[in-house]
């Protein structure tokens, strides 16, 4: 890390110099520091995190139950074994997240509550000049750096997504947003209303269904659920034979693996067959005549939407025992005492969860110039769902919806080193995506097919988000089974790479 001096107006600035930056110390910035670290251990870098503490995700969402639902086989790391139950805590995962840290020793590279602000390319210097905010003193700090390594997630975290009811503000209590859950939320014998039926609320209801007088799960329209024991039995023996824990996390992770790709295969080869399945499993947890159709039947295909995991079956033991209930219809609005349904029914209520999603963020809402030229990234194309064109030295982890988002961080901490060793190679300073002449005709589409794959939050903020053309090259891959065996070929020399 090398400093100069900086005169900006009136004050002089100290800036420092890294060869890398990382934006973000949740899991896909921890990652690929580790990655970093590993495969180019000669080069300095620095993690700047807005917030006071790692973990992204893990740290900011505390409402009650939070956990993941992919199991930690496969959302943790390939290079650090995970040794208990598959689906873990926001605390447990928060716990590896920390060891992470200590066996890497990355600490003295993470500078947390630095909220970067602004990032300018220079091709006269081939560098990035980025300014950060001190969010404890208000500072402003600036850093330079030859590539930037854009780890800061895929939304908002100060604030969640709330629609606009009519009368919200007349409901009497609180209404509150998982994300920014109060830690002294009183909810014991009150009567809660989750709106929403993500995994949020698939998490949520059943965590506080014992200690409230009711809550009731009211959707629009009904969520994919599956469900099973929160152990993994093949973990289970490896662990009773006495193998090692580094076996164990690579046999179970690629036999889960094989079970998440049939599965996902059998939602495109078998769409009715996979959705009968689905739904069976949820009628055999639930009491007979159950209004199964209303409640548990979704209009759209499996896997258009993250499915949600329901570990043990909780969610469905509490409705069986009275303590939840869901509810299917439409808000009308808000009165004093809770919801008035498009039914005509009113929902009672003492407290309101509104479980409805994500702002999305793109980059971080970070502004970016490059030679003083401002950046909308809306109007770049993507290389392979990490790089966009015209924009130099800069890549964007956004990971698998299908499968574990990790897996994805994996992948990319290696593309990226062998980038920067080919540009070592090369000789060269800065690597740009550019199309070539035969991509140049190709229709230019949106960031995801929505016939694929459509959450709210990504279909209500598409225009913010980058293009992809019909090819590999030019898109994001949601495929992590074929990307693991062709993101290591990819031609680092086929065209769509310009260095300089
Ligand atoms: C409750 C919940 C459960 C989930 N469960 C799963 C699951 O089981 N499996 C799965 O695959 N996915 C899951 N996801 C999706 C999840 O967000 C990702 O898998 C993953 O945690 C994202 O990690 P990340 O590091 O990329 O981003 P984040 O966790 O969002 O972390 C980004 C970090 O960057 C920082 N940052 C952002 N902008 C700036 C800036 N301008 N300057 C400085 N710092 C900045 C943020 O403060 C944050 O710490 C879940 C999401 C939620 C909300």
């Amino acid at each position: 890390m090398d400093t100069r001096v900086e005169h900006l107006g009136t004050t002089t600035t100290a800036v420092e110099h890294v060869e890398v930056l990382i934006v973000g110390a949740g899991i896909s910035g921890i990652g690929s520091a580790v990655h970093l670290q590993n495969n180019c251990p000669t080069r300095s870098y620095v993690v700047l995190e807005a917030q006071a503490g790692y973990g992204g995700t893990w740290r900011t969402h505390r409402y009650p139950g939070v956990r993941s639902d992919s199991d930690l086989y496969t959302f943790g790391y390939r290079f650090k074994p995970w040794t208990s139950a598959p689906i873990a805590s926001g605390a447990e995962i928060q716990k590896y997240l920390g060891e992470v840290i200590d066996d890497h020793h990355l600490e003295r590279h993470i500078r947390f509550e630095h909220h970067v602000e602004s990032a300018e390319w220079s091709s006269d210097e081939q560098r990035w000049t980025v300014r950060a905010r001190r969010t404890d003193t208000g500072a402003s700090v600036q850093w330079s750096a030859n590539f930037l390594w854009m780890c800061q997630g895929y939304y908002r975290h100060d604030r969640g997504y709330t629609p606009e009811w009519p009368g919200i503000d007349r409901f009497k209590g609180p209404v509150v947003h998982p994300q920014t859950w109060p830690e002294d939320l009183d909810y014991r014998d009150k009567r809660v209303v989750i709106i929403g039926s993500g995994a949020t609320a698939a998490t949520l209801a059943p965590a506080i269904a014992n200690d409230c007088a009711h809550v009731t799960v009211l959707q629009r329209s009904p969520t994919y659920y599956w469900s099973g024991e929160n152990r993994n039995e093949l973990a289970d023996q490896l662990r009773d034979l006495e193998i090692p824990e580094e076996w164990i996390h690579e046999i179970v992770r690629r036999s889960n693996l094989k079970n998440l790709h049939d599965l996902t295969q059998l939602t495109f080869d078998e769409p009715d067959f996979a959705k009968e399945s689905l739904i069976e499993l949820v009628r055999a947890a639930l009491p007979d005549g159950y209004d199964v159709e209303r409640h548990f039947t979704p209009r759209y295909r499996p896997w258009r939407q993250r499915l949600a995991f329901v570990p043990d079956g909780d969610l469905f033991k509490d409705i069986a025992a009275g303590r939840a209930s869901m509810v299917t219809d439409e808000i009308d609005s808000f009165s004093e005492q809770g919801i008035v349904l498009k039914s005509g029914e009113e929902l009672y209520a003492d407290i309101i969860v509104t479980a409805t999603g994500f702002n999305l963020s793109v980059l971080g809402d970070i502004a970016f110039s490059i030679d003083g030229a401002p950046l909308d990234l809306a109007e770049t194309v993507t290389y392979r769902g990490m790089m966009f064109t015209g924009v130099p030295n800069l890549v964007w982890i956004f990971g698998y919806f299908r499968a574990s988002w990790t897996l994805r961080v994996d992948l990319i901490g290696d593309f990226v080193c062998r980038l920067l060793r080919h540009m070592d190679e090369l000789g060269v300073t800065r690597v740009t995506p550019q199309l070539r002449r035969e991509d140049e005709a190709a229709p230019v589409l949106g960031w995801l097919d929505p016939e694929d794959f459509n959450p709210g939050y990504m279909m209500r903020s598409m225009d913010l988000m980058p293009h992809r053309l019909d090819r590999p090259e030019w898109q994001l891959s949601q495929d992590y089974w074929s990307e693991r065996d062709l993101l290591p070929l990819a031609d680092l020399d086929d065209g769509c790479l310009r260095y300089g």
